[in-house]
């Protein structure tokens, strides 16, 4: 008898593991925006798997990092001052060895538990410890750096095969601190698509949610978390009686939202929760108010909104500042009545908000998910 020749099946996916955590909104964010980057560009050829290694692996009080990163954030200078005396070659690599030995075991389970052909981290706090881990089975490893500017040296490990950054100043950065000029990449962020085409236009989103088609819309972001001085800048905006919607995100900040819906509002307001539905809030706007997030940053780009940005953490999200506005897309207002002014500019002038606008549509860069994903594909040649 002839023995049948062996049936081809389909190639086996390629298991991508994705190391993020949800210390604010952004990471996920982006790790959520490269998924679907892949499955839409190479349907069914990848099984992405993501894994908020704070959370599931690490010890305490590390583990808590998702809840302690709200309340830290709110001091601001001690932010600074632990990202500015941290940031460096020599002070990461001491600060990575010091914590090795107490995370060892945790990598070490995170990367038997969670087998991958290709790890891709989205966070600065995984890279060094997790390559360590890995050492007797490497396996390809790519940085997508979630930070706009001023990234931290904990970004950078050079034993990383690919390290992707979002300008030409986390580039050098990212030199700077080592990483071979060759495996570097400059993309962007990688923002998810409906951004680019939201799955409804402007006037249905207003109807849907009751905003009036006839005043501009003000939106205002805290982050993920609701955070920064969201109330202060809520309640200004509230007295300078502008003749616009106002809009607030509150994200998880539950409290916020609360005491927000006891204010005595001189103008039409929406409050909302954490919503899954940014890029039609973003796509219904005109303006957006916001802390200097990166993630948001990019969104707001592609989504046309000129900038007012509030605050910032300290160190990490200065230089997203001085960009958004050598680009003339936003201006930076660090006190409430700032904001109203920039605020007020663009309500009374929708010529001088269309620029704002027209500039921050200039630095959008929409396919940055699709081209990770494309170079994720290279790592193992799929092409189509
Ligand atoms: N975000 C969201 N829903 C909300 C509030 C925020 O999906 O209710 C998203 C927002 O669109 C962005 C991310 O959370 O993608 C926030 O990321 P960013 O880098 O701006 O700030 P972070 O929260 O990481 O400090």
């Amino acid at each position: 008898m002839t023995e049948l020749p062996e049936a081809e099946g389909p190639e086996p996916r390629k298991r991508v593991l994705f190391l993020f955590s949800d210390t604010g909104g952004g990471h996920r964010s982006a790790t959520e925006a490269m998924i679907e980057a892949l499955e839409l560009e190479f349907p069914g050829r990848f099984d992405a798997r993501m894994v908020d290694f704070f959370r599931d692996y690490y010890p305490s009080p590390l583990k808590y990092a998702p809840e302690i990163y709200p309340p830290i954030s709110k001091v601001p200078h001690a932010w600074g001052f632990s990202f500015k005396v941290s940031d460096g070659k020599g002070r990461t690599r001491a600060v990575n060895a010091l914590a090795y030995p107490y995370l060892r075991r945790a990598a070490q389970r995170l990367v038997k538990e969670n087998p991958a052909d290709l790890i891709v981290s989205v966070h600065p706090l995984v890279n060094t410890t997790l390559m360590r881990a890995m050492r007797r089975s490497p396996r390809p490893y790519l940085t997508v750096v979630t930070d706009l500017v001023s990234t931290h040296a904990f970004w950078y490990d050079r034993r990383a095969d690919l390290v992707v950054v979002a300008t030409d100043e986390a580039k050098a950065k990212a030199v700077e601190y080592g990483i071979p000029e060759g495996n570097l990449r400059v993309i962007g962020l990688p923002v998810a698509e409906r951004f680019t085409h939201p799955p409804v236009d402007r006037d249905e989103w207003r109807d849907r949610m009751g905003w009036r088609r006839d005043l501009p819309v003000i939106l205002l972001v805290g982050g993920g978390d609701g955070m920064g001085p969201l109330k202060r800048v809520a309640k200004a905006i509230n007295e300078a009686r502008l003749n616009a919607t106002l809009v607030v995100i509150c994200g998880r900040n539950a409290e916020l939202k609360a005491e927000l819906e006891q204010v005595d509002w001189h103008l039409p307001v929406h409050l909302y929760g954490f919503t899954t539905e940014m890029p039609q809030f973003m796509a219904a706007a005109d303006m957006l108010v916001t802390k200097a997030g990166p993630g948001t940053i990019s969104e707001a780009f592609i989504s046309r909104l000129p900038l007012v940005l509030y605050a910032r953490l300290p160190g990490q999200e200065d230089g997203n500042v001085t960009y958004v506005e050598q680009l003339r897309a936003g201006v930076w207002a660090p006190r409430p009545r700032e904001v109203v002014d920039a605020l007020r500019r663009w309500v009374d002038n929708p010529v001088a908000r269309q620029e704002a606008a027209e500039a921050s549509s200039r630095a959008a860069k929409p396919d940055a998910a699709r081209r990770i994903a494309r170079l994720i594909a290279d790592q193992f040649g799929i092409s189509d």
